[in-house]
């Protein structure tokens, strides 16, 4: 038996499914999850010292590889000065001057702890702000285990909101309105019927949780305008793709801005970190300028901001963007190369650094689209990427994210194990 399958079994006795976060334990894909104990640039090693090429970088935060120096060193100098002060502290001023630099559309930003609490905190905002209860979110996007925003759509046709966890209660969850993704007559639909009392449009402007999905061209745009005509907030969550599909976001790449940005992991360089951000306007109207209360005792936290401002100032070298660009089209490229010659059903996706990869023949762009690829063909093909060496995300459902350490050999390793595992699903 592996160290890491023992440790699971252990861990159930003191942990709900013996991990802290749902998607870790491997049910996307069956099998057992592993535990890893080090990582470093491209590389994560298990429990068992295995090495694996990491396509999950933490989830999104690792766009510089894992265990970067200046990040590393940065945490380690600001620990040696104290870990939390719940004080203001310089460097929460320099973080949040940082951040405004790289995000335009962000005139003020407030720190949390989480990506969850960012977008939390931003629907309050924008509740508070138009004196709206209702707010609009996508089929398929995931905006962090939010009461409000674990709302389910049952088709892709608007639905009234569902909670689809037990806890959260129906009167909350029908002011959550759902649509598709990418459709943007069901959009203007919802604003004809209820345009007066949405508070917001909250969307992932690339999204990640559904596999990777971008919007379709003017997709964006409409939010944009329907939000203007209607006075509502716009709500971009970056918590992907900040930093990551170009410094500013996907409101640089895509040239659409919000009114609201949330922001997660990746400005923490690995530490638990989250903003939200946006209109000086709109930003006032939080406590204890505003009304509206938002609050946390480790939010800012010095060591958090260290390295997390070393992130953001290492990924200031844009040189850096193209190099991640190209590798992400290397792999995408190949992987269809390898498909295609396997005589396996297979389209790809990818902005910037995020990329996916589907069992189907059709081009996918919705939430539908994603779930109805081959899920046998996935799970199969993640065991044998797994067996050689390449750590996927362990679900059809979530994005895959490149590093800047990623190399062109670690690249052709990844193919290399493609060929073999599409091989081995004919
Ligand atoms: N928004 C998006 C787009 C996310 O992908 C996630 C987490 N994957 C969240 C919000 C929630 O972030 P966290 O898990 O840090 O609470």
């Amino acid at each position: 038996m592996s160290r890491s399958s023992e440790l699971f079994s252990q861990a159930q006795h003191s942990i709900p499914g013996g991990v802290n976060s749902p998607v870790r334990a491997f049910n996307g894909v069956g099998g057992s999850p592993l535990f890893f104990e080090r990582a470093n640039g491209a590389y994560m090693f298990d429990v068992d010292g295995n090495r694996y090429v990491d396509y999950v970088g933490s989830w999104g935060p690792m766009i510089l590889g894992h265990n970067h120096p200046e990040i590393r060193d940065a945490a380690i100098e600001a620990a040696e000065r104290g870990l939390s002060f719940g004080t203001p502290t310089a460097i929460e001023v320099t973080m949040a001057e940082k951040i405004i630099e790289i995000v335009p559309s962000i005139e003020k930003v407030r720190m949390v702890n989480s990506g969850t609490e960012a977008t939390m905190s931003a629907i309050r905002l924008a509740r508070g702000y138009t004196g709206r209860d209702k707010i609009l979110k996508f089929e398929g996007c995931y905006h962090g285990h939010v009461d409000s925003l674990l709302v389910k759509a049952g088709s892709g046709a608007l639905t009234l909101g569902t909670p689809n966890s037990p806890g959260i209660p129906a009167d909350l969850a029908q002011h959550t309105l759902t649509v598709s993704f990418n459709e943007p007559d069901e959009v203007r639909d919802v604003f004809e019927r209820y345009g007066d009392e949405i508070a917001c449009i909250i969307v992932e402007p690339v999204a990640g949780n559904m596999n990777c999905i971008p919007p379709a061209e003017g997709f964006l745009q409409t939010l944009r305008d329907v939000c203007d005509q209607h006075k509502s907030v716009l709500i971009f969550d970056e918590v992907m793709t900040g930093f990551r599909v170009a410094p500013g976001g996907a409101q640089e790449y895509y040239g659409v801005t919000p009114d609201l940005t949330c922001l997660g992991k990746v400005i923490g360089g690995g530490m638990p970190v989250g903003a939200f951000g946006g209109k000086r306007e709109i930003m006032d109207h939080i406590a204890p300028t505003g009304p509206v209360y938002q609050a946390g005792t480790l939010s800012g936290n010095p060591v958090a901001m260290a390295a997390g401002l070393a992130a953001l100032t290492a990924l200031q070298d844009h040189g850096l963007y193209q190099v991640m660009n190209q590798r992400v089209e290397t792999l995408v490229n190949g992987l269809q190369e390898a498909a295609d010659e396997a005589g396996i059903p297979l389209t790809t996706n990818h902005v910037g650094g995020m990329f996916g990869f589907f069992f189907t023949s059709e081009k996918v762009t919705s939430f539908a689209g994603a779930t109805a690829c081959n899920m046998e063909h996935f799970k199969a093909f993640y065991h044998e990427m797994l067996k050689r060496g390449i750590y996927l995300a362990p679900s059809a459902f979530e994005t895959g994210f490149m590093s800047m350490a990623h190399s062109e050999t670690d690249i052709e390793e990844t193919l290399q194990a493609a060929r073999q595992a599409f091989a081995s699903l004919k």
